[in-house]
């Protein structure tokens, strides 16, 4: 698994300033893709290294790591936000994956947030009226609970 780059976002996890890891290798091939760059398997090793590195970088500031994509390897995922429980408690954890279900090699108690669901374009992202994405908030003891993002115009 490898990140493609990575971005210090706002918007994609409310309340939160979040490090963005984009995953390269994305098996899902939504029709519309935003992103086909990811398609391919391209950028750095995603490790517990890696990671270590860059939250060493920008802890300062951040409050939230997000994995964006990892389909092709749940459980990786799993592992590493295993890893930045363990190693930085102060951080919450995330994860958008384009599956429509949640994956049986997820723990929920390593994410404070998910977002499950593949990119439909008509249906648009979690700010659309229309889309079949969801995002939860991981509640204690594991309980999921949907957020709804205010639309995109609202803003
Ligand atoms: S999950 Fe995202 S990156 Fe992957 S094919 Fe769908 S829209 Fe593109």
């Amino acid at each position: 698994m490898k990140c493609f780059n990575y971005d210090i976002v706002c918007q994609e996890i409310p309340d939160e300033v979040t490090l963005a890891l984009n995953i390269s290798g994305c098996p899902n091939k939504c029709p519309g893709c935003h992103s086909p760059w990811l398609a391919g398997d391209e950028g750095v090793a995603l490790n517990e290294n890696f990671i270590n590195l860059l939250i060493n970088k920008y802890i300062s500031g951040l409050t939230c790591v997000c994995f964006m994509g990892g389909d092709q390897n749940p459980a990786g995922i799993n592992r590493l936000a295993s890893y930045i429980k363990a190693t930085f408690p102060q951080l919450k954890t995330a994860w958008y994956s384009g599956l429509i279900e949640l994956s049986d090699a997820i723990d929920v108690l390593n994410f404070d947030y998910i977002k499950v669901g593949p990119y439909i374009e008509e249906k648009g992202g979690l700010r659309s009226p229309n889309t079949n994405q969801k995002f939860y908030k991981v509640l204690r003891g594991g309980k999921l609970e949907q957020v709804r993002f205010a639309p995109k115009n609202s803003f």
